[in-house]
Protein backbone atom coordinates (compact mmCIF):
# COMPACT_ATOMS: atom_id res chain seq x y z
CA UNK A 1 0.00 0.00 0.00
CA UNK A 2 2.56 2.54 0.88
CA UNK A 3 4.82 1.91 -2.44
CA UNK A 4 1.52 1.91 -4.30
CA UNK A 5 0.13 5.27 -2.94
CA UNK A 6 3.94 6.68 -4.06
CA UNK A 7 2.83 5.41 -7.34
CA UNK A 8 -0.43 7.03 -7.68
CA UNK A 9 0.73 10.28 -5.46
CA UNK A 10 2.41 10.75 -9.52
CA UNK A 11 -0.83 10.77 -11.29
CA UNK A 12 -2.95 13.90 -9.99
CA UNK A 13 -6.10 12.44 -11.55
CA UNK A 14 -5.55 8.58 -9.98
CA UNK A 15 -4.75 10.60 -6.92
CA UNK A 16 -7.93 12.12 -6.90
CA UNK A 17 -10.03 8.99 -7.25
CA UNK A 18 -7.87 7.89 -4.37
CA UNK A 19 -8.53 10.29 -2.64
CA UNK A 20 -12.38 10.10 -3.14
CA UNK A 21 -12.60 7.11 -1.92
CA UNK A 22 -10.28 7.08 0.79
CA UNK A 23 -12.19 7.00 4.55
CA UNK A 24 -12.47 10.09 5.74
CA UNK A 25 -12.72 10.56 9.71
CA UNK A 26 -14.76 14.43 9.52
CA UNK A 27 -14.72 17.62 8.63
CA UNK A 28 -14.33 19.68 11.71
CA UNK A 29 -14.60 23.12 10.11
CA UNK A 30 -17.13 23.82 7.78
CA UNK A 31 -19.59 26.42 8.05
CA UNK A 32 -23.15 25.94 6.51
CA UNK A 33 -23.42 29.07 4.78
CA UNK A 34 -20.40 28.51 2.95
CA UNK A 35 -20.87 24.98 2.15
CA UNK A 36 -24.22 25.67 0.12
CA UNK A 37 -22.85 25.65 -3.77
CA UNK A 38 -24.57 28.61 -5.74
CA UNK A 39 -26.26 26.15 -8.07
CA UNK A 40 -28.25 24.63 -5.62
CA UNK A 41 -28.98 28.34 -4.18
CA UNK A 42 -29.57 29.58 -7.79
CA UNK A 43 -32.44 26.61 -7.44
CA UNK A 44 -34.08 27.45 -4.01
CA UNK A 45 -34.17 31.31 -5.01
CA UNK A 46 -36.22 31.08 -8.08
CA UNK A 47 -38.51 29.18 -5.91
CA UNK A 48 -38.50 31.61 -3.06
CA UNK A 49 -38.20 34.81 -4.65
CA UNK A 50 -39.86 37.71 -7.05
CA UNK A 51 -36.66 39.92 -7.51
CA UNK A 52 -32.96 40.24 -8.14
CA UNK A 53 -31.13 43.21 -7.19
CA UNK A 54 -28.76 43.40 -9.76
CA UNK A 55 -26.26 46.54 -7.96
CA UNK A 56 -26.26 43.93 -4.69
CA UNK A 57 -26.87 40.68 -5.96
CA UNK A 58 -29.82 40.44 -3.71
CA UNK A 59 -32.38 38.33 -4.13
CA UNK A 60 -35.89 39.84 -3.37
CA UNK A 61 -39.61 38.44 -2.35
CA UNK A 62 -42.33 40.45 -2.91
CA UNK A 63 -42.87 42.15 0.15
CA UNK A 64 -39.22 43.00 0.52
CA UNK A 65 -39.63 44.76 -3.14
CA UNK A 66 -42.51 46.64 -2.22
CA UNK A 67 -40.33 48.01 0.50
CA UNK A 68 -37.51 48.69 -1.74
CA UNK A 69 -36.58 51.83 -3.50
CA UNK A 70 -38.23 49.78 -6.94
CA UNK A 71 -35.10 50.62 -8.78
CA UNK A 72 -35.04 49.12 -12.82
CA UNK A 73 -31.67 47.64 -11.39
CA UNK A 74 -34.16 45.16 -10.06
CA UNK A 75 -35.20 42.96 -12.42
CA UNK A 76 -37.88 39.87 -11.68
CA UNK A 77 -37.05 36.67 -11.23
CA UNK A 78 -37.99 35.47 -15.13
CA UNK A 79 -35.72 38.32 -16.37
CA UNK A 80 -32.88 37.13 -13.59
CA UNK A 81 -33.34 33.62 -15.30
CA UNK A 82 -33.36 34.26 -18.97
CA UNK A 83 -30.12 37.11 -18.83
CA UNK A 84 -28.40 37.75 -15.74
CA UNK A 85 -27.97 34.70 -13.92
CA UNK A 86 -23.93 34.67 -14.51
CA UNK A 87 -23.54 37.50 -12.66
CA UNK A 88 -25.38 36.33 -9.38
CA UNK A 89 -22.84 33.04 -10.12
CA UNK A 90 -19.86 35.43 -10.26
CA UNK A 91 -20.81 37.26 -6.92
CA UNK A 92 -21.76 33.72 -4.98
CA UNK A 93 -18.46 32.39 -4.88
CA UNK A 94 -14.65 32.34 -5.86
CA UNK A 95 -15.62 31.87 -9.67
CA UNK A 96 -15.75 35.56 -9.84
CA UNK A 97 -13.28 37.29 -7.99
CA UNK A 98 -10.61 38.75 -10.37
CA UNK A 99 -7.41 37.24 -8.24
CA UNK A 100 -6.19 40.36 -7.84
CA UNK A 101 -8.30 42.97 -5.87
CA UNK A 102 -9.28 42.10 -1.94
CA UNK A 103 -10.49 38.50 -2.52
CA UNK A 104 -11.73 38.67 1.51
CA UNK A 105 -13.64 41.02 0.44
CA UNK A 106 -15.57 39.16 -2.45
CA UNK A 107 -15.32 36.31 0.00
CA UNK A 108 -16.61 37.80 2.58
CA UNK A 109 -19.71 39.20 0.54
CA UNK A 110 -20.80 36.50 -0.41
CA UNK A 111 -22.50 35.35 2.22
CA UNK A 112 -24.98 38.07 2.08
CA UNK A 113 -25.84 37.06 -1.01
CA UNK A 114 -26.42 33.46 -0.13
CA UNK A 115 -28.68 34.43 2.90
CA UNK A 116 -31.06 36.33 0.50
CA UNK A 117 -31.98 33.15 -1.46
CA UNK A 118 -33.73 31.92 1.62
CA UNK A 119 -32.54 28.69 1.27
CA UNK A 120 -32.98 27.16 4.51
CA UNK A 121 -30.19 25.36 7.08
CA UNK A 122 -31.93 22.34 7.26
CA UNK A 123 -31.40 22.27 3.18
CA UNK A 124 -27.64 23.26 3.09
CA UNK A 125 -27.12 20.93 5.49
CA UNK A 126 -28.51 18.05 3.81
CA UNK A 127 -26.48 18.90 0.78
CA UNK A 128 -23.16 18.76 3.11
CA UNK A 129 -24.12 15.52 4.38
CA UNK A 130 -24.70 14.12 0.96
CA UNK A 131 -21.96 15.25 0.13
CA UNK A 132 -19.75 13.78 2.65
CA UNK A 133 -21.35 10.28 2.37
CA UNK A 134 -20.49 10.48 -1.61
CA UNK A 135 -17.02 11.35 -0.65
CA UNK A 136 -16.59 8.37 2.09
CA UNK A 137 -16.42 11.62 5.80
CA UNK A 138 -18.15 9.54 8.34
CA UNK A 139 -18.98 12.71 10.56
CA UNK A 140 -19.53 16.43 10.58
CA UNK A 141 -19.39 19.23 12.88
CA UNK A 142 -21.13 22.22 11.49
CA UNK A 143 -20.41 25.65 12.28
CA UNK A 144 -24.13 26.55 12.01
CA UNK A 145 -27.25 28.23 13.34
CA UNK A 146 -28.71 25.94 15.41
CA UNK A 147 -31.09 28.01 18.54
CA UNK A 148 -34.43 29.11 17.45
CA UNK A 149 -34.18 33.04 16.49
CA UNK A 150 -37.00 33.62 18.77
CA UNK A 151 -35.40 32.22 21.92
CA UNK A 152 -32.22 34.40 20.83
CA UNK A 153 -34.20 37.37 21.00
CA UNK A 154 -35.82 37.02 24.50
CA UNK A 155 -31.94 36.03 25.93
CA UNK A 156 -31.18 39.10 24.29
CA UNK A 157 -34.09 41.45 25.56
CA UNK A 158 -33.43 40.57 29.21
CA UNK A 159 -30.68 42.67 29.45
CA UNK A 160 -32.06 45.03 27.49
CA UNK A 161 -32.47 47.83 29.87
CA UNK A 162 -28.74 47.96 31.19
CA UNK A 163 -25.90 49.74 29.86
CA UNK A 164 -23.32 46.68 28.63
CA UNK A 165 -20.07 47.04 31.56
CA UNK A 166 -18.08 43.48 32.07
CA UNK A 167 -17.45 44.54 36.04
CA UNK A 168 -21.40 43.24 36.01
CA UNK A 169 -20.70 40.32 34.12
CA UNK A 170 -21.85 38.28 36.93
CA UNK A 171 -25.19 40.19 37.41
CA UNK A 172 -25.71 39.54 33.86
CA UNK A 173 -25.72 35.86 33.99
CA UNK A 174 -28.07 35.68 37.15
CA UNK A 175 -30.25 37.53 35.30
CA UNK A 176 -29.49 35.37 32.24
CA UNK A 177 -30.35 32.21 34.87
CA UNK A 178 -33.97 33.39 35.23
CA UNK A 179 -33.70 31.76 31.58
CA UNK A 180 -32.60 28.79 32.10
CA UNK A 181 -35.75 27.00 32.23
CA UNK A 182 -36.80 23.40 31.27
CA UNK A 183 -39.55 25.48 28.22
CA UNK A 184 -37.09 26.85 27.03
CA UNK A 185 -34.58 24.27 26.35
CA UNK A 186 -37.19 22.21 25.14
CA UNK A 187 -37.22 24.89 22.10
CA UNK A 188 -33.67 23.97 21.24
CA UNK A 189 -34.64 20.67 21.29
CA UNK A 190 -37.50 20.48 18.96
CA UNK A 191 -35.80 23.01 16.88
CA UNK A 192 -32.52 20.12 16.68
CA UNK A 193 -35.51 17.49 16.44
CA UNK A 194 -36.71 19.05 13.49
CA UNK A 195 -33.44 19.17 11.74
CA UNK A 196 -33.02 15.55 12.54
CA UNK A 197 -35.88 14.77 11.14
CA UNK A 198 -35.32 16.76 7.92
CA UNK A 199 -32.42 14.51 7.33
CA UNK A 200 -34.26 11.53 8.00
CA UNK A 201 -37.03 12.27 5.68
CA UNK A 202 -34.21 12.62 2.97
CA UNK A 203 -33.08 9.32 3.28
CA UNK A 204 -30.24 10.19 5.56
CA UNK A 205 -30.69 7.88 8.58
CA UNK A 206 -27.27 7.04 9.71
CA UNK A 207 -24.75 9.60 9.22
CA UNK A 208 -23.38 11.26 12.25
CA UNK A 209 -24.41 15.61 12.30
CA UNK A 210 -23.53 17.91 15.42
CA UNK A 211 -23.35 21.24 15.09
CA UNK A 212 -21.30 24.00 16.71
CA UNK A 213 -23.31 27.70 16.58
CA UNK A 214 -21.23 30.36 16.66
CA UNK A 215 -20.34 34.04 18.30
CA UNK A 216 -19.93 37.09 16.12
CA UNK A 217 -16.78 38.97 16.29
CA UNK A 218 -18.00 42.08 14.42
CA UNK A 219 -22.03 42.24 13.84
CA UNK A 220 -22.86 41.83 17.40
CA UNK A 221 -22.20 44.31 20.40
CA UNK A 222 -20.57 43.61 23.22
CA UNK A 223 -23.55 43.19 25.33
CA UNK A 224 -25.39 40.88 22.48
CA UNK A 225 -21.74 39.30 22.61
CA UNK A 226 -21.91 38.17 26.26
CA UNK A 227 -25.74 37.11 25.66
CA UNK A 228 -24.76 34.95 22.90
CA UNK A 229 -21.99 33.50 24.88
CA UNK A 230 -24.51 32.86 27.63
CA UNK A 231 -26.94 31.04 25.43
CA UNK A 232 -24.44 29.18 23.29
CA UNK A 233 -22.66 27.50 25.77
CA UNK A 234 -25.03 26.15 28.09
CA UNK A 235 -27.06 24.60 25.30
CA UNK A 236 -23.69 23.16 24.58
CA UNK A 237 -24.01 21.84 27.94
CA UNK A 238 -27.72 20.61 27.86
CA UNK A 239 -28.11 19.06 24.16
CA UNK A 240 -25.81 16.37 23.03
CA UNK A 241 -26.37 17.62 19.48
CA UNK A 242 -24.36 20.98 20.05
CA UNK A 243 -20.74 19.73 20.74
CA UNK A 244 -18.85 23.32 20.72
CA UNK A 245 -18.66 26.95 20.53
CA UNK A 246 -17.15 28.76 17.63
CA UNK A 247 -16.57 32.39 16.54
CA UNK A 248 -16.79 34.01 13.44
CA UNK A 249 -16.13 37.04 11.44
CA UNK A 250 -12.63 38.66 10.47
CA UNK A 251 -10.41 38.85 13.14
CA UNK A 252 -8.60 41.88 11.26
CA UNK A 253 -11.70 43.73 11.23
CA UNK A 254 -11.85 47.36 13.21
CA UNK A 255 -13.93 46.33 15.93
CA UNK A 256 -12.55 42.76 16.34
CA UNK A 257 -9.17 44.38 16.40
CA UNK A 258 -10.78 46.24 19.35
CA UNK A 259 -12.39 44.05 21.16
CA UNK A 260 -9.93 41.08 21.07
CA UNK A 261 -9.53 40.91 24.48
CA UNK A 262 -12.76 41.72 25.75
CA UNK A 263 -13.90 38.93 23.35
CA UNK A 264 -11.53 36.59 25.18
CA UNK A 265 -13.04 37.95 28.73
CA UNK A 266 -16.19 37.49 27.90
CA UNK A 267 -15.88 33.94 26.87
CA UNK A 268 -13.52 33.29 29.53
CA UNK A 269 -16.19 34.52 32.51
CA UNK A 270 -19.74 32.76 30.34
CA UNK A 271 -17.20 29.54 30.30
CA UNK A 272 -16.28 29.44 33.91
CA UNK A 273 -19.78 30.66 35.29
CA UNK A 274 -21.51 27.95 33.35
CA UNK A 275 -18.73 25.28 34.20
CA UNK A 276 -19.18 26.14 37.64
CA UNK A 277 -22.90 25.80 37.92
CA UNK A 278 -22.97 22.73 35.71
CA UNK A 279 -20.00 20.85 37.12
CA UNK A 280 -21.82 17.56 37.64
CA UNK A 281 -22.72 17.29 33.94
CA UNK A 282 -21.45 15.01 32.01
CA UNK A 283 -21.69 17.08 28.70
CA UNK A 284 -18.80 19.65 28.93
CA UNK A 285 -18.26 23.50 26.77
CA UNK A 286 -16.17 22.20 23.95
CA UNK A 287 -14.36 25.92 22.64
CA UNK A 288 -12.92 25.68 19.13
CA UNK A 289 -11.93 29.29 17.74
CA UNK A 290 -10.60 30.60 15.01
CA UNK A 291 -7.11 32.21 15.80
CA UNK A 292 -4.55 33.40 13.76
CA UNK A 293 -6.52 33.90 10.41
CA UNK A 294 -4.41 36.94 9.35
CA UNK A 295 -0.98 37.55 7.44
CA UNK A 296 0.90 41.11 7.17
CA UNK A 297 -1.65 42.73 4.58
CA UNK A 298 -3.96 42.28 6.68
CA UNK A 299 -2.57 42.35 10.13
CA UNK A 300 0.36 44.24 11.72
CA UNK A 301 2.79 42.24 13.79
CA UNK A 302 1.55 43.57 17.42
CA UNK A 303 -1.68 41.56 16.65
CA UNK A 304 -0.15 38.62 15.35
CA UNK A 305 1.90 38.68 18.23
CA UNK A 306 -0.09 36.19 20.16
CA UNK A 307 -3.65 35.83 18.27
CA UNK A 308 -3.42 31.76 18.51
CA UNK A 309 -1.57 31.84 21.89
CA UNK A 310 -4.38 34.18 23.80
CA UNK A 311 -7.15 32.71 22.16
CA UNK A 312 -6.17 28.93 23.76
CA UNK A 313 -6.01 30.65 27.17
CA UNK A 314 -9.08 32.78 26.50
CA UNK A 315 -6.61 35.87 28.19
CA UNK A 316 -3.76 38.15 26.49
CA UNK A 317 -2.40 38.07 30.09
CA UNK A 318 0.70 36.05 30.23
CA UNK A 319 0.75 35.71 33.98
CA UNK A 320 -2.36 33.90 33.81
CA UNK A 321 -1.99 31.21 30.88
CA UNK A 322 -1.67 28.12 32.46
CA UNK A 323 -4.23 25.67 31.45
CA UNK A 324 -5.73 26.25 27.72
CA UNK A 325 -9.44 26.10 27.65
CA UNK A 326 -10.28 26.12 24.21
CA UNK A 327 -9.88 22.90 22.38
CA UNK A 328 -9.07 23.11 18.70
CA UNK A 329 -8.20 26.10 16.64
CA UNK A 330 -9.40 27.24 13.18
CA UNK A 331 -6.54 28.29 11.08
CA UNK A 332 -4.31 28.85 12.82
CA UNK A 333 -1.97 30.63 9.64
CA UNK A 334 -0.14 33.26 11.79
CA UNK A 335 1.80 31.25 13.73
CA UNK A 336 5.20 32.01 12.99
CA UNK A 337 4.65 35.26 13.99
CA UNK A 338 3.56 34.52 17.45
CA UNK A 339 6.19 35.70 20.33
CA UNK A 340 7.71 32.33 21.72
CA UNK A 341 6.16 30.53 18.72
CA UNK A 342 8.49 27.20 19.37
CA UNK A 343 7.51 27.30 22.68
CA UNK A 344 3.49 27.89 21.46
CA UNK A 345 3.97 24.94 19.43
CA UNK A 346 5.18 22.26 22.02
CA UNK A 347 2.91 23.16 24.39
CA UNK A 348 0.41 22.57 21.39
CA UNK A 349 1.66 19.26 20.41
CA UNK A 350 2.35 18.10 24.49
CA UNK A 351 -1.19 19.49 24.91
CA UNK A 352 -3.10 17.88 21.73
CA UNK A 353 -4.65 21.40 20.60
CA UNK A 354 -4.94 20.40 17.03
CA UNK A 355 -5.10 23.16 14.24
CA UNK A 356 -8.25 22.53 11.82
CA UNK A 357 -6.16 23.24 8.77
CA UNK A 358 -8.18 24.81 5.56
CA UNK A 359 -5.58 25.53 2.63
CA UNK A 360 -8.13 26.49 -0.04
CA UNK A 361 -9.77 29.18 1.99
CA UNK A 362 -5.65 30.36 3.57
CA UNK A 363 -4.75 30.88 -0.35
CA UNK A 364 -8.32 32.82 -1.12
CA UNK A 365 -8.50 34.99 1.59
CA UNK A 366 -5.05 35.82 2.91
CA UNK A 367 -2.91 34.36 -0.62
CA UNK A 368 -1.05 31.80 2.02
CA UNK A 369 -0.48 28.73 0.30
CA UNK A 370 2.42 25.84 -0.67
CA UNK A 371 5.90 26.60 1.22
CA UNK A 372 3.96 29.65 3.19
CA UNK A 373 2.03 27.99 4.59
CA UNK A 374 2.41 26.52 7.63
CA UNK A 375 1.35 23.05 7.26
CA UNK A 376 4.89 21.90 7.39
CA UNK A 377 5.86 23.86 10.66
CA UNK A 378 3.11 22.55 12.22
CA UNK A 379 4.02 18.77 11.36
CA UNK A 380 7.57 19.20 12.45
CA UNK A 381 6.03 19.80 16.07
CA UNK A 382 3.89 17.32 15.57
CA UNK A 383 0.86 19.28 16.45
CA UNK A 384 -2.42 17.36 15.39
CA UNK A 385 -3.64 18.85 12.32
CA UNK A 386 -7.40 18.20 10.64
CA UNK A 387 -8.23 18.67 7.39
CA UNK A 388 -10.95 21.29 6.38
CA UNK A 389 -13.05 22.54 4.02
CA UNK A 390 -14.20 25.81 5.44
CA UNK A 391 -16.42 27.13 3.02
CA UNK A 392 -16.32 24.45 0.33
CA UNK A 393 -18.76 26.41 -2.24
CA UNK A 394 -17.17 29.75 -1.78
CA UNK A 395 -13.92 28.19 -2.77
CA UNK A 396 -15.44 26.04 -4.99
CA UNK A 397 -13.60 23.52 -3.21
CA UNK A 398 -14.52 20.13 -1.30
CA UNK A 399 -12.88 17.98 1.32
CA UNK A 400 -11.15 16.01 -1.83
CA UNK A 401 -9.94 18.71 -2.84
CA UNK A 402 -8.17 19.84 0.09
CA UNK A 403 -6.94 16.75 0.86
CA UNK A 404 -5.28 16.59 -2.58
CA UNK A 405 -3.61 20.29 -1.87
CA UNK A 406 -2.47 18.48 1.42
CA UNK A 407 -1.11 15.63 0.01
CA UNK A 408 0.76 17.21 -3.36
CA UNK A 409 1.87 20.23 -1.50
CA UNK A 410 3.24 18.35 1.91
CA UNK A 411 4.29 15.19 0.17
CA UNK A 412 2.45 13.01 2.95
CA UNK A 413 2.57 9.59 2.87
CA UNK A 414 0.00 7.11 3.40
CA UNK A 415 0.67 6.75 6.61
CA UNK A 416 0.69 10.29 7.53
CA UNK A 417 -2.47 10.93 5.36
CA UNK A 418 -4.46 7.81 7.20
CA UNK A 419 -3.63 9.80 10.59
CA UNK A 420 -4.98 13.04 9.35
CA UNK A 421 -8.25 11.18 8.93
CA UNK A 422 -8.25 9.64 12.34
CA UNK A 423 -7.29 12.94 13.40
CA UNK A 424 -11.36 13.85 12.25
CA UNK A 425 -13.08 11.48 14.68
CA UNK A 426 -9.62 11.60 17.33
CA UNK A 427 -10.56 15.45 17.75
CA UNK A 428 -13.64 15.67 16.94
CA UNK A 429 -16.31 16.33 20.02
CA UNK A 430 -18.40 13.27 19.55
CA UNK A 431 -19.15 12.04 22.98
CA UNK A 432 -17.94 9.09 24.51
CA UNK A 433 -14.73 7.49 24.99
CA UNK A 434 -11.98 6.47 22.05
CA UNK A 435 -10.60 4.43 20.56
CA UNK A 436 -6.68 5.38 21.50
CA UNK A 437 -5.24 5.75 24.63
CA UNK A 438 -3.38 9.50 24.88
CA UNK A 439 -4.60 9.69 20.76
CA UNK A 440 -1.95 7.44 19.97
CA UNK A 441 -2.34 5.54 17.15
CA UNK A 442 -0.25 2.75 17.84
CA UNK A 443 -2.16 2.30 21.39
CA UNK A 444 -4.73 0.90 21.07
CA UNK A 445 -7.24 -0.06 23.95
CA UNK A 446 -7.21 -3.01 25.63
CA UNK A 447 -9.92 -4.45 24.21
CA UNK A 448 -9.51 -3.78 20.67
CA UNK A 449 -5.53 -4.94 21.01
CA UNK A 450 -4.69 -7.03 18.22
CA UNK A 451 -7.66 -6.77 16.15
CA UNK A 452 -7.22 -7.02 12.39
CA UNK A 453 -8.71 -8.47 10.29
CA UNK A 454 -12.74 -7.62 8.98
CA UNK A 455 -13.79 -11.05 11.09
CA UNK A 456 -11.49 -9.84 14.23
CA UNK A 457 -13.52 -6.88 13.95
CA UNK A 458 -16.84 -8.18 13.57
CA UNK A 459 -16.39 -10.62 16.52
CA UNK A 460 -15.35 -7.46 18.84
CA UNK A 461 -18.72 -5.74 17.86
CA UNK A 462 -20.17 -9.06 19.33
CA UNK A 463 -18.36 -8.86 22.45
CA UNK A 464 -18.37 -5.45 23.16
CA UNK A 465 -21.39 -4.11 21.89
CA UNK A 466 -22.76 -2.85 24.89
CA UNK A 467 -19.40 -0.06 25.24
CA UNK A 468 -19.79 0.40 21.66
CA UNK A 469 -23.45 1.79 21.61
CA UNK A 470 -22.69 3.41 24.56
CA UNK A 471 -19.12 5.34 22.85
CA UNK A 472 -20.09 6.85 19.73
CA UNK A 473 -16.57 8.31 19.36
CA UNK A 474 -15.30 5.01 19.64
CA UNK A 475 -18.24 3.28 17.68
CA UNK A 476 -16.98 5.85 14.99
CA UNK A 477 -13.45 5.16 15.07
CA UNK A 478 -13.68 1.30 14.91
CA UNK A 479 -16.58 2.04 11.41
CA UNK A 480 -13.64 4.07 10.69
CA UNK A 481 -10.54 1.26 11.04
CA UNK A 482 -13.35 -1.42 9.03
CA UNK A 483 -13.39 1.33 5.98
CA UNK A 484 -9.45 1.52 6.02
CA UNK A 485 -9.63 -2.32 5.68
CA UNK A 486 -12.28 -2.50 2.84
CA UNK A 487 -10.63 0.24 0.96
CA UNK A 488 -7.07 -1.11 1.27
CA UNK A 489 -8.52 -4.39 0.17
CA UNK A 490 -8.89 -2.78 -3.67
CA UNK A 491 -5.68 -1.66 -3.27
ZN1 LIG B 1 -14.07 29.23 9.28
Amino acid sequence: MIKKFEEIKKNTPELITFLKAIPKGADLHTHSLGASYSEFIYEDAIKNNDYYDLRTNIFLTQEEYNKSDKSREIVTIEDFKNNHSEKMFNAYSMRGWDGIHNGAKHFFNTFLCALSSKRTENQMILEMVKRSINQNVKHLEIISECIPEDLENLFINSLKDFKFDLKNAETYCKILDTLDTEENYLKVKEFLDESENFLKENGILDFSVRYIPFLCRTSSSLKDFFVEAYLLMLYCIKDYRIVGVNIVEPEDDIFSRENFENHLEIIRFVYRYLSDKYLNSSKKINLTLHAGELNLTRSPLEDMNDRICSTIFLTRNKHEQKFPATKRIGHGVSIPWEDNADELLKFMSTNKIPVEICLSSNDIILGIKGEEHPFSLYQKYNVPMIICTDDEAVSRSNITLEYLKAVKNYNLTYEELKNLSRNGLEYSFLEGEGLFIDKNYNDIREEFKNTVSLHDWKQKFIDYRELILKNEKLKKQIELEISFILFEQKY
